[in-house]
């Protein structure tokens, strides 16, 4: 790709400015909500009701001609931007060439090299297959599927405040009732929750937090199930929805430890850190984790449907032939779209360019936390940050406040996300070619919702 005449901000050439012409929403967008929830049930949720018409840079833009900034990338998935100019044009190749074949009945070489590189990229050296699904949820299906298999074990281990998704085993694996598994059940079997070890809210302090919420899950392991029952453990590196908790340093190395010492396969789900959002391409590479199986889907493909299941041969050659796949999985545009994915990664070093983003962030959003009280923890790594918000002086959290906060920035022009066990986590996971102007207004306006509320 030589020729490509990328903008600077790697998006279509959209003006990357905040503007308002109307109230959020504005009449255009009102009149499309009120058809949405005559036809959509609403149980499909709406976080901000301004209906798209564009987007790339660092912003969105809605059909009154309102221009936000995202601090959203539709959930961590447009890392590269949106409509980012490399995977337009190999999609714009492939969709005139062909649409699909299925890979299972006729195979494509996109869907190949999107596998060899994966197997290249993803922590560890050792030998990996990969193969290619539809969605985050599939990914953690598929992957516990080939632990089953290659260890003949039932068992599945996961942690507070994870999520896996909205499958019947991976709601089962999601840690949260509301709003993710309520009157939805009776759950997967076999399904085992461990303690996270979640520094700031940890009942002994920071200092202690990983050594014994290790110690707590080896525990439950060896006495609740058995280790020798167990075929994974499965486990954010980052907890995403749960509120961006970075697990206390030295607990992931030691569940991971344990885990290898008992024949267990460690299952890292990265669907929400993969593609550069931490400051490397997989959160895993923070500690060195190697895991046997990483999950990959949000960042892969720039807003295409696609998902990843990359591990050690040993364990997915286990599976025979037929075992798995599906209609859609590596769909020939989406693979396309993930080749540009990575190419745009490297080009563009959106690595550096995540953390470049973490250190305009972190030190303004401490700032902010002297001097609001309710600010209680600010962590994240590279460009998937998140404050969380409390009752002055304590630990107890302040959903309401959370809510009142998002909905100023909402109304100001500035798409923020909520996260969280406690519905009390504000996030932040720009597009990793956000210019550096519109991050920094788009602090100012957090800042100021935050003191005025
Ligand atoms: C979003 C997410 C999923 C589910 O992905 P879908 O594509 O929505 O099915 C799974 N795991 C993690 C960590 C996620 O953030």
């Amino acid at each position: 790709m030589t020729a490509l005449n990328v903008p600077p901000h790697g998006g279509p050439d959209l003006p990357q400015e905040r503007r308002l012409v109307t109230e959020i929403p504005g009449p255009r967008s009102r009149e499309m909500f009120a058809r949405k929830q005559a036809a959509v049930p609403p149980g499909v949720g709406t976080t901000l009701p301004v209906f798209v018409t564009k987007a790339g840079g660092g912003v969105v833009v809605d059909a009154d001609g309102n221009s936000l900034i995202d601090f959203g990338s539709g959930i961590a998935v447009t890392n590269v931007g949106n409509a980012a100019p490399r995977v337009v044009e190999r999609v714009r190749k492939q969709v005139a060439d062909f649409t699909h074949t299925c890979f299972m009945v006729t195979p494509y070489e996109s869907y190949v090299r999107v596998c060899e590189t994966l197997n290249r990229i993803t922590p560890g050296d050792h030998d990996k297959r990969t193969f290619l699904v539809n969605s985050g949820a599939e990914a953690v299906e598929n992957a516990v599927k080939v632990a089953r298999h290659a260890t003949g074990r039932p068992a599945v281990v996961v942690f507070d405040h994870g999520y896996h998704g909205r499958t019947l085993l991976t709601m089962t694996l999601t840690a949260k009732n509301m709003p993710y598994k309520h009157r939805f059940g009776p759950f997967a079997p076999e399904v085992y929750r461990a303690p996270l070890a979640y520094p700031f809210r940890w009942p002994t302090g920071r200092e202690r937090c990983a050594e014994e919420a290790a110690a707590q899950t080896i525990d439950m392991i060896d006495k609740q199930v058995g280790a020798e029952n167990v075929a994974a453990v499965v486990i954010e590196p980052i907890a995403g929805e749960g509120g961006f908790i970075e697990p206390a340093p030295g607990f992931l190395p030691k569940i991971a430890e344990f885990c290898r010492a008992n024949g267990i396969v460690f299952v890292a789900d990265e669907v929400q850190t993969g593609f550069a959002r931490t400051g490397h391409l997989f959160a895993c590479e923070h500690e060195g984790i190697v895991p046997d199986i990483i999950t990959t889907a949000k960042g892969i493909a720039g807003g295409l449907p696609l998902a990843a299941v990359t591990g050690r041969a040993e364990l997915l050659d286990a599976v025979h032939p037929g075992g798995l796949g599906g209609t859609y999985g590596g769909n020939p545009l989406a693979c396309e779209a993930a080749l540009a994915v990575f190419e745009t990664i490297e080009r563009e070093d959106l690595v550096g360019r995540a953390r470049r983003i973490g250190s305009i962030m972190l030190p303004r959003l401490r700032a902010l936390a002297e001097r609001a009280p309710a600010v209680g923890d600010v962590r994240g790594r590279g460009a998937m940050i998140a404050i969380e918000l409390v009752r002055p002086g304590t630990t107890e959290p302040d959903p309401a406040l959370t809510a009142q906060v998002a909905k100023r920035c909402h109304a100001e022009g500035l798409l923020v996300l909520t996260a969280g066990t406690y519905g009390n986590v504000l996030r932040f996971l720009p597009p990793l070619v956000i210019p550096d102007h519109l991050l920094e207004e788009g602090l100012t306006i957090l800042e100021k919702a935050v003191i005025e509320a």
